[in-house]
């Protein structure tokens, strides 16, 4: 292969940064200037031209995904496989060493990784060991405050007790911890990272072996490295040795730094040239920058939006994109009525983008939090659309949501032993091991059901009085919350968040203020907004599949019958059927934070409100950081296109069960009105709605405007009664404002609202 298959494909700037001699190269960039296409020539360029060993070569990115793609580029570019290539993630990397060096690393052989659920799990025992309060002190915050420490390379032994003054016991928990991981072989994902720094810091015949092994790494996303995977990076690039030739290669945006919340630094761009030039040979340039401005991925206006936006932010380290391309679409916002008619919308401009040739798998949904999927994944359902919910598990597949549906199948079906051994102690009763090992065991040996078993103990008082009383409760709390048949006089929507109250799910999942308890907690809430749906609309699915549905949900006839159940059946279904599989053709959906360094040609970036993004957090902290942060992932939203953006928000949405007004996003007042159209509901083309003659978005409700008249007093089952003051739009997709006497003036969709 010749050199000029690795440049030619390159411009000047590019092409000096794959070339660069300098023994350290940052490559500071904005989105889509082609920096990881860069790292990748690089490694080509290193193994073909300076016949660099393929596997003295380290390459970190981000996610697994990412790491995958690179190989993929690299050996195609190479034309050879390369399988035992250092191409990975910070952790995956540690992984890989911690592997190989157990017992210098102090590990068992066979250690497990445990994810954050099962890190919590043992939080929780070692608190109930040591008698603190969990009500009092959540073991989430816990677990945040022992993640945050190890990411900070801090062992409880290294902490200050006399910081923790009054709260000595968070010390004291890390310790027991770590203990308890250290005897069991249990490795969390903060202790991958902090063990594989620990193996540099303290063998130094390890650290060794690999300064000599590896001659050059090669960081992609460096703006988010945290604290613990610098300084890894930093003691391995031989900082510390004045006599390695290390060479680091990284490339980076701090425009796209957007992971400040998990203890990432933009400061490690900055203090890059600095701290990686102590070991250079006197004969080499130290180290060198150098800016990528051209941008190849996105249409003139796509990028003028994204410059325009992220101008707002303060304290950058300054760079301008400009583009080749023409100015292309301008930017469409579509102002809907609620986040369903959103979802509509979406769903229609992608028949629209299919009708005319356009592939699925170039299409992007994306959003601030994962609990916004719902309805787009609804809408695609209905559609006949693939679809996949990439980096996040799917809706019903999420534990949260998994615990709630566990209380509604135990209230629905009590013979459901599953449901049961799933929350018979979450949230945390007090139902011991012990106790439920007892149950177990008689139900084993009677032959009957968990919740039967139960019963029968208590009453034959063969449980101890602590243990009868705790499960006592349990049981009463079901019965209360019953939804077999004879509770139907409640709505599903009304018995399922009279479920997630009771059960306290809410606050057990969403106790510390941590980004991810908070979305735990909006996922609760979407859940009843699904309820609320399926009321409403029906399942569209379900009549075709129900058949099938006793072998799979091994429920009988009669429970089918029951609307509830119905309802989990169509959950059920969703998160097994409504999904792509992964090679099959389909439109991708998933948060803004996993869609980082990817590119779709056409994109929707939806939920642009006040609130849902930029997130309340940012709005509540006055010094700006956060909203700073906010607007960086906006950026990265933007420059995820290539063709094609959408920007939607919707006037109102409904969370937790509420229907609230929304405001459009600040960010949508941040780009220049020239490069966006507004579409308004009422204007848009009907067809995109109604692309098939099967497809009525709202079928179970075909109402129509003429029955409806200006001044018209009605009554509203939640709102009450009111006066109609507008109409706009026909047919499905009409909608009425009406002045209600108590709930102030809302918009209603005429199709949905059972105006009567
Ligand atoms: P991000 O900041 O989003 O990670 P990036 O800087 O890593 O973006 P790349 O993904 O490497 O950018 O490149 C963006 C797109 O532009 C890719 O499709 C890439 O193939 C293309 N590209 C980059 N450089 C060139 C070039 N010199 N000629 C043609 N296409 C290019
Ligand atoms: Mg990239």
């Amino acid at each position: 292969m010749d050199i000029s298959q690795i440049l030619d494909p390159l411009n000047k700037a590019q092409r000096r940064a794959v070339c660069s001699e300098a023994q350290n190269t940052l490559v500071l960039a904005g989105a889509g200037s082609g920096k990881t296409r860069v790292l990748v020539h690089r490694i080509a360029w290193l193994v073909q031209v300076e016949n660099v060993s393929p596997y003295s070569i380290m390459a970190v990115t981000f996610t697994n995904k990412a790491a995958g793609e690179m190989r993929f580029r690299i050996e195609s570019l190479l034309k050879t496989p390369l399988r035992n290539m250092w191409v990975g993630t910070f952790h995956g990397l540690a992984h890989r060493l911690l592997r190989a060096h157990w017992m210098d690393a102090g590990l068992l052989e066979n250690f497990q990784i445990i994810d954050s659920d099962d890190q919590r799990r043992l939080v929780k025992r070692i608190m109930k060991e040591i008698g603190i309060d969990e009500k009092q002190h959540p073991p989430r915050e816990v677990q945040w405050f022992i993640n945050d420490s190890k990411d900070n390379g801090l062992r409880a032994a290294q902490l200050n007790p006399r910081e923790f003054r009054g709260r000595e016991f968070m010390l004291d928990i890390y310790s027991r911890y770590e203990e308890l991981c250290q005897r069991t072989g249990l490795v969390d994902f903060a202790e991958l990272l902090l063990r594989a720094h620990e193996l540099w810091l303290k063998q130094a015949h390890v650290l060794k072996h690999y300064q000599q092994h590896f001659s050059h790494i090669l960081v992609d996303e460096f703006q988010d490295t945290n604290t613990i995977q610098y300084a890894w990076l930093k003691v391995l690039s031989g900082n510390n040795l004045p006599q390695t030739n290390m060479s680091s290669f990284v490339v980076g945006d701090d425009d796209q730094s957007i992971y400040g919340w998990r203890g990432a630094k933009i400061q490690h761009i900055r203090d890059f040239n600095s701290d990686f030039n102590a070991s250079a040979a006197a004969e080499k340039e130290v180290s060198t920058i150098i800016k990528l401005e051209q941008n190849y991925r996105s249409t003139g206006n796509i990028l003028q939006a994204a410059n325009a936006v992220i101008a707002n932010n303060s304290d950058r380290l300054g760079k301008e994109l400009w583009t080749a391309d023409s100015e292309g679409e301008r930017l469409q916002i579509y102002q809907a009525f609620n986040e369903i008619d959103e979802a509509a919308y979406v769903a229609g401009q992608i028949e629209k983008w299919i009708d005319n040739g356009g592939k699925r798998s170039d299409i992007a949904i994306l959003y601030r939090s994962n609990a916004q999927s719902q309805p787009h994944e609804y809408e695609l359902v209905k559609r006949g659309i693939p679809y996949r919910v990439y980096g996040g598990l799917r809706f019903y597949d999420r534990a949260e949501i998994k615990d709630a549906l566990a209380y509604i199948r135990l209230a629905t079906n009590r013979q459901d032993d599953a449901a049961f051994e799933r929350i018979v102690n979450t949230p945390t009763r007090g139902i011991g091991q012990r106790t439920l090992e007892i149950i177990r065991d008689t139900a084993k040996s009677n032959q009957d059901n968990l919740w039967q078993t139960a019963n029968t103990l208590i009453e034959n008082k063969q449980l101890s009085a602590r243990a009868a009383a705790a499960l006592q409760k349990f049981i009463d709390l079901i019965d209360e919350m019953d939804c077999t048949a004879e509770a139907a006089e409640f709505s599903l929507a009304e018995q399922v968040t009279h479920i997630i109250e009771t059960s306290l799910l809410k606050e057990y999942h969403g106790k510390d203020n941590s980004e991810r308890a908070q979305a735990k907690v909006e996922n609760l809430g979407e859940l009843i907004n699904a309820v609320k749906r399926f009321d409403d609309e029906g399942d569209p699915l379900l009549d075709a599949v129900k058949e099938s549905l006793e072998d799979m949900l091994d429920k009988s006839e009669e429970v089918l019958s029951n609307p509830m159940s119905e309802f989990l059946a169509h959950a059920a279904l969703e998160a097994g059927e409504g999904q792509a599989d992964e090679w099959e053709e389909c439109v991708q959906l998933m948060s803004l934070h996993s869609a980082k360094g990817l590119e779709f040609e056409l994109v929707f970036l939806s939920g642009l409100e006040q609130g849902l993004f930029p997130h309340k957090n940012a709005l509540q902290d006055y010094v700006g950081g956060k909203l700073e942060e906010e607007r960086r992932l906006c950026y990265v939203g933007i420059t995820r296109a290539r063709q094609q953006l959408h920007l939607t928000h919707a006037e109102s949405r409904t969370m937790y069960g509420r229907n609230e007004m929304a405001y459009a996003s600040q960010f949508l007042t941040e780009i220049p009105a020239e490069l966006v159209t507004q579409v308004r509901a009422v204007n848009n083309n009907m067809s995109s709605f109604h692309s098939s003659e099967n497809n009525k978005p709202f079928s179970t409700h075909d109402s129509n405007e003429g029955d409806i008249a200006l001044g018209q007093r009605v009554t509203h089952k939640k709102f009450g009664e009111g006066t109609v003051i507008d109409i706009e739009g026909s047919g499905a997709r009409a909608r009425v404002q009406v002045s209600f006497d108590y709930e102030g003036t809302r918009w209603l969709m005429l199709s949905v609202a059972n105006l009567i």
